[in-house]
């Protein structure tokens, strides 16, 4: 029997879908548009909305497979795993995708340990051989210096996990048909060894630049680690958090978490502040798809410039501090 259908594998906390379901199901769309198969997005969750169900079918699955129980309401990768083993070996996917996130870095690599095939984390980019229509994942390697594109001719299904807020949500479509399906759910998935005991958030900073909605960056132009302070005033006032580029990074002045780029993190905010940074190719890559950029920066041919909405041509350690303390007047009033 071949392998048929595309399948990514959707997240929901507190009944509510994460938008990282929505971008994977974009992704896709092309693939399984490519292949001219079913996109399937495969719910295991301990309680959803069916309100949110069907916005998988309106952000483009055609098929959604749920399954459901209060067993399932915290991640344990064990019997998570169980489950989705179980269905690709009844229903034969040729493609499993999962967001590179805590929950799908963990869940793939077991699934795919136990079914015996190929699994390729953090791609950025995936597309469909157009001669052998071999999924073609792409990803940075050795430390962010080469792009490698991996294939797993011989093995099905193909597994990737993609890298969040590397792409975005398709438009929601009411009028689009598809299918809710709930799995019966059957107790001997469950991997009773592993019980949650409490589940705290990490809400440090410097884990949060992807969800963050205003991202302040730093570049070398900031001179010394200790100036990072004034991009911290200003991403205190504005509500955001602060994010680096590799240069800053690599110099000490940000911690790695923080890094903005292509061997960093890919962020999507509303606003993006970009603060001594030139702009090379590798920091565009994670940060020029944000709704709004500004840039602050004394070189006026500075590449940083050709993305951003609002450019500031200026010394920043005139600008920032002029910047901070306006917005903190403002704030005050
Ligand atoms: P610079 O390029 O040195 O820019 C500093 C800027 O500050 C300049 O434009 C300058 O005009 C401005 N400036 C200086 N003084 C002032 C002042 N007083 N006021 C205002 N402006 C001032 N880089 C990343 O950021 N993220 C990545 O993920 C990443 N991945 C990489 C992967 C690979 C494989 C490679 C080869 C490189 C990667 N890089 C990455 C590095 C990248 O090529 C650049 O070296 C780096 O982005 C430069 O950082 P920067 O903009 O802070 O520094």
């Amino acid at each position: 029997m071949t392998h048929q259908g595309v399948w990514t594998i959707a997240e929901a906390h507190e009944g509510k879908i994460r938008t990282v379901s929505y971008e994977l199901l974009a992704r896709g769309r092309k693939l399984a548009d490519d292949l001219g198969q079913e996109l399937v997005s495969v719910l295991i969750s301990g309680k959803v909305e069916q309100k949110e169900l069907e916005q998988l079918i309106a952000r483009g699955a055609d098929r959604v497979l749920v399954v459901f129980d209060e067993w399932l309401d915290s991640f344990i990768a064990e019997t998570y795993s169980n489950i989705l083993c179980d269905l690709v070996k009844d229903r034969r996917p040729e493609i499993v995708l999962a967001a590179a996130t805590f929950n799908g870095r963990t869940l793939l690599p077991h699934a795919a340990m136990r079914l015996h095939v190929g699994l390729t984390a953090d791609c950025t980019g995936l597309a469909i051989d157009p001669v052998t229509r071999d999924l073609l994942q792409t990803r940075p390697a050795i430390g962010g210096n080469i792009l490698a594109t991996i294939k797993s001719p011989d093995h099905r299904p193909q597994m990737a996990t993609v890298r969040p807020k590397s792409t975005k949500p398709l438009e929601m479509d009411g009028s689009r048909q598809g299918e809710i399906e709930y799995v019966p759910f059957r107790t001997a998935w469950v991997d009773s060894r592993v019980k949650r005991l409490a589940v705290r958030e990490d809400d440090s900073e410097d884990v949060n630049i992807q969800e963050a909605d205003v991202v302040v960056s730093g570049g070398r132009g900031m001179k010394k680690g200790e100036n990072f302070k004034m991009l911290h005033t200003l991403a205190k006032t504005l509500g955001g958090v602060v994010g680096a580029s590799r240069d800053a990074v690599d110099r000490g002045w940000a911690k790695y978490p923080q890094q903005v780029g292509l061997s960093g993190k890919t962020v999507t905010p509303k606003l993006y502040v970009a603060v001594g940074v030139s702009g090379s190719i590798q920091h565009l890559a994670g940060m020029k798809t944000s709704d709004n950029i500004i840039a602050i920066n004394s070189n006026e041919d500075a590449t940083i410039f050709q993305v951003a909405d609002f450019g500031i041509v200026g010394d920043l350690f005139e600008v920032l501090p002029l910047l901070n303390k306006k917005l903190a007047e403002e704030v005050s009033t």
